[in-house]
């Protein structure tokens, strides 16, 4: 069995599919939590860590819609499977636009909703194992230090790192091998409300390339993918 296993709010105020579903869940050694409607919901959002919502759209009072989008306005990133009767296309593109990750149209086959919880769940634990790099990295004869924001290159110098510069380090060595978007520098970066151009981030990526690529003109770390973003090879 699994020993760390995920945690699951189940939101469906029908009673006959919520008891079922639930049971099904515990047997995949599932924890689940039960809210019944909305209101219910968010507030066991504000109160508890979830790996998963499965959220019903046809809820009493505030529908499931809603309760996306009021768990996303909070910041929350929480995986959300949303159901529903509707299997409208605009309802899915709705549901995803308001935050659900995924969708599912009512009657669905339980195989193929446990599948996709195990596959959001999953998911969203790689993300979070990404997320979590220690305060320091070594790649190369580099070492870099988060917290104190410098580092020692591979020819023993000391370089300080500007805050934004050991931002950008962290969010290019947390994806690994994979292009992180522009979009994505600049939101995590330099925050929603400043647009610098595409220069800036590129003399970032030159200025890491001069402290840490022994031959800068052939890098072997910091690449950049035209028109798309950047990429860390480690
Ligand atoms: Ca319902």
């Amino acid at each position: 069995m699994n020993d760390n296993k995920a945690n699951i709010l189940l939101v469906e105020d029908e009673e006959n599919l919520h008891e079922p579903l639930k049971l099904n869940l515990e047997m995949e050694g599932y924890g689940v939590t039960s809210a019944y409607d909305g209101s219910e919901a968010i507030k066991a959002v504000a109160n508890e860590y979830f790996d998963l919502i499965i959220l019903d759209v046809m809820l009493p009072e505030m529908d499931g819609i809603t309760v996306a989008e009021t768990i996303r306005v909070n910041n929350n990133d929480v995986p959300i499977l949303m159901l529903s009767a509707k299997s409208s296309s605009t309802d899915r593109v709705l549901g995803l636009k308001k935050g659900a990750d995924d969708y599912l149209a009512k009657p669905f086959n339980l195989e193929e909703l446990l599948l996709r919880v195990d596959k959001l769940i999953n998911k969203n634990k790689k993300l979070q194992d990404r997320e979590s790099i220690g305060d320091t990295y070594t790649f190369g004869h580099n070492t870099i230090d988060f917290k104190a924001q410098d580092a020692i290159a591979y020819d023993g110098k000391k370089v300080e790192l500007s805050k934004k510069e050991t931002m950008l380090l962290k969010l290019l060595i947390e994806n690994k091998n994979e292009v992180v978007t522009r979009e994505k520098i600049l939101q995590v970066v330099w925050g929603y409300n400043v647009y610098p151009t595409t220069r800036t981030i590129d003399n970032f990526i030159l200025n890491f390339r001069k402290y840490f690529e022994e031959d800068s003109r052939n890098p072997q770390y910091f690449h950049s993918v035209r028109g798309v973003g950047y990429k860390y090879v480690g």
